[in-house]
């Protein structure tokens, strides 16, 4: 029979890896909460109509990326409807606060989401048809302030400070402006014509966007159009005055906060929805698919989608490609994290015991790794040491005089612990090692969040 295998573009995520995907989730959450961010949760698939007006016709996404199907009919009251697998997370949020009326209580609305996304794109590194983002926006109706330039100064400070406390090294933030509808119709006119006699040396994708979407075209890559792209007319020169201001707002918030940028007259990003300050921060350590996070605003998005006005901006972010970074720069360490100490029964009559000590540990907070009272001490000892830092050997001898024998890997030695004593003494003899070096300092965390303290059960 064949082997089944995970579909192309999608995987399997495996301890220890995951405990660097949860660690960069903790994170994000942590500093949201710090921004006054709550989160949201929206369904994986929506109504395709969503997408084909939110995010645009014309996009590579909903051209050709998404995955879309049929729903039938269960019921004679149900109508077969055209259903897709989120590509991105912006459009179903916006959908969210106009279908619950978050802009009636007159506050701005500032949410963030994590989840999993899907475009059927060309699979490479960094680049997967089921992929995870972290995402924020901050949408309300205009009187509360959401378009202020000092929202996007914000969430652009908020992923300088994410970025550094996950830990990411050398990350570039290009920004831009791409104006207002009326400033971009303009662009669009003046690339048109610039475009009109020298598109027919350029590439295939470039000729058919220089028709459906001109802006496109400055998304290219092909090298042999660079040189006709770098001539080609810059956004900046079609903002008008209003669209100009919030731009120079924008930046002298920045730079008032002190978080650096480059301005990039090229950065357009592929959704519709854009307006005004567009954005972009990338890692050159990712190769190709250098894009940590993109975003901008979308002041007219919610109108697209039949709603209020609602201005907005936000952003979304690859984890997959966070997690390609931080292992690139070694920060995850290539051994799994080991936890403090492995219980091992001496002899099979003592299996009971032991879970029972292994529980007191990990309801005082301790991770520990429970063994087997088949094994030989010398398979205990094998095991413990590939996933522990401590080996605690309990059998009858122990039982008898209410004290453990515990031995540390890292520096050998032995020594007799009254039980109570066990939690408080394993904690104490990982903060002896670290200063000792030799050993890394593990990344997942000595000791596991406080445990639920166990209650008795409640009889009515
Ligand atoms: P976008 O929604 O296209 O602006 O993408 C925002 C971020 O999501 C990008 O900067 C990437 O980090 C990430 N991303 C987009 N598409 C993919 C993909 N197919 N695989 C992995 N990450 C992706």
């Amino acid at each position: 029979m064949s082997t089944l295998k995970a579909v192309r573009g999608t995987r399997d995520l495996l301890p220890p890896e995951t405990a660097l995907w949860n660690r960069i989730e903790a994170t994000a959450r942590s500093v949201f909460a710090r921004y006054n961010f709550g989160e949201i949760r929206t369904p994986v698939f929506e109504d395709t109509t969503l997408f084909a007006r939110g995010v645009g016709e014309e996009t590579d996404i909903v051209s050709k990326e998404m995955y879309t199907w049929e729903d039938r009919a269960r019921a004679q009251s149900e109508k077969t409807q055209s259903l897709t697998l989120r590509p991105e997370n912006t459009a179903g949020v916006v959908r969210a606060y106009i279908e619950h009326g978050l802009g009636e209580s007159g506050q701005l609305q500032k949410l963030y989401y994590l989840g999993p996304q899907f475009r059927r794109e060309r699979p490479q590194k960094g680049r997967y048809r089921q992929f995870s983002q972290i995402g924020a926006e901050v949408i309300g109706p205009p009187s509360a302030g959401s378009e202020s330039p000092l929202r996007d100064a914000e969430i652009l400070e908020m992923l300088a400070t994410l970025l550094d406390e996950l830990g990411i090294q050398g990350w570039t933030l290009h920004l831009n402006s791409v104006g207002s509808a009326a400033d971009r119709a303009r662009y669009n006119q003046a690339l048109r014509a610039a475009l009109a006699p020298v598109v027919a040396q350029m590439c295939p994708d470039c000729q058919r966007r220089a028709e459906t979407n001109p802006l496109r075209v400055l998304d290219c890559k092909v090298p042999a159009d660079q040189p006709i792209i770098e001539t080609l007319p810059m956004i900046a020169d079609s903002l008008d005055e209003a669209s100009q201001a919030h731009f120079a707002a924008v930046t002298a918030a920045l730079d008032a906060a002190g978080v650096p940028y480059t301005r990039n007259h090229r950065l357009v990003r592929g959704l519709d929805y854009y307006t005004r300050t567009t954005f972009e921060f990338t890692h050159g350590g990712l190769g190709a698919q250098n894009a940590l996070l993109g975003g901008g605003r979308y002041d007219g998005l919610s109108e697209m989608l039949g709603g209020p006005r609602a201005p907005g901006i936000g952003f979304a972010m690859g984890e997959d490609r966070l997690v390609l970074t931080l292992q690139a720069q070694e920060k995850q360490k290539s051994t799994p994290p080991k936890v403090v100490a492995y219980i091992a029964p001496v002899g099979e009559n003592m299996n009971s015991a032991n879970l029972a000590l292994a529980g007191e540990l990990r309801h005082q907070g301790l991770a520990v790794e429970l063994g087997d009272g088949s094994f030989r001490l010398k398979k205990s000892f094998e095991s413990a040491d590939k996933t522990a830092r401590n080996i605690v050997i309990f059998g009858e001898d122990e039982l008898q005089s209410g004290k453990l024998t515990v031995k540390n890997f890292a520096n050998g030695t032995q020594m007799s612990v009254p039980r109570a004593e066990l939690a408080d003494f394993l904690l104490n003899s990982d903060q002896f090692l670290e200063p000792e070096g030799g050993r890394s300092t593990p990344e997942a965390p000595l000791v596991v969040p406080p445990a639920r303290i166990p209650q008795k059960p409640i009889h009515e």
